[in-house]
């Protein structure tokens, strides 16, 4: 897995590429916006680290002109904290933020978690299911039903297209968690039953009240596909 670190403050740099090379990820590093875009060109990352304030192109730009060509994860670290800077950052295409000043620790707690989310895409098929009512897009995190698009979050989103991806399966809570949301999740297994109780209100309608997700009492859930 190799990282790409775009970071024009040396010493934070070197910390989180410190981190990242003992966790095992190879490591490359970019100086400024420009750099940054060009090494993205010339070789294939798993991850992106983003610093925001940037010499000669910023982050969000850096950000933005990345998402046109790739979905690779990119994590922003940005001194801005404020909630609309946060909602910014994710607008252009950033897939989490980290504030400065960061503990290490938990950039690769998230690093580990994006990764683990980006497999859990990859693996999510695209396609039709209950007779061609629900549609699942993983290019674009959308739940579509009757061709309407349903406002879910990333979390429900990963939930749902897990219990999709194998139709007649029953998954555990922890399964569940595991595959949607990873090993650093760090809720309890009940907190699966609230995403469940959501999507179930978004995409419940009459002859449809558990929203296409059945629960098998003493074990978890299954998609339900039924027309
Ligand atoms: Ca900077």
């Amino acid at each position: 897995m190799k990282i790409l670190i775009v970071e024009d403050e040396v010493s934070i740099a070197e910390v989180v590429g410190a981190y990242a090379k003992r966790d095992g990820y190879e490591v490359v590093y970019a100086n400024d916006g420009e750099e940054a875009l060009e090494k993205f060109d010339e070789d294939h990352f798993d991850l992106v680290v983003l610093d925001l304030m940037l010499p000669k192109i910023n982050g969000e730009e850096v950000c933005r002109r990345i998402r046109e060509k790739s979905s690779v994860p990119i994590i922003m670290l940005t001194a801005k904290s404020s909630e609309s800077d946060v909602v910014y950052g994710l607008d252009t295409g950033a897939n989490d933020y980290v504030t400065k000043p960061f503990s290490p620790r938990v950039l690769m707690a998230r690093i580990r978690a994006n990764l683990r989310q980006k497999e859990t895409r990859d693996n999510i098929a695209a396609g039709v299911f209950a007779g061609g009512r629900i549609e699942i897009d993983p290019e674009r995190v959308e739940i579509r039903k009757d061709g309407v698009s349903i406002p879910v979050t990333k979390s429900e989103f990963l939930i749902f297209s897990t219990l999709v991806s194998k139709p007649v399966r029953t998954w555990s809570r922890e399964e569940i968690i595991r595959s949607a949301l990873g090993d650093d999740y760090d809720g309890f297994d009940r907190t699966i039953d609230t995403y469940v109780k959501n999507l179930r209100k978004k995409l419940a309608e009459p002859g449809h009240e558990n929203g296409w997700i059945k629960t098998i009492y003493g074990f978890g859930y299954r998609f339900d596909d039924e027309k």
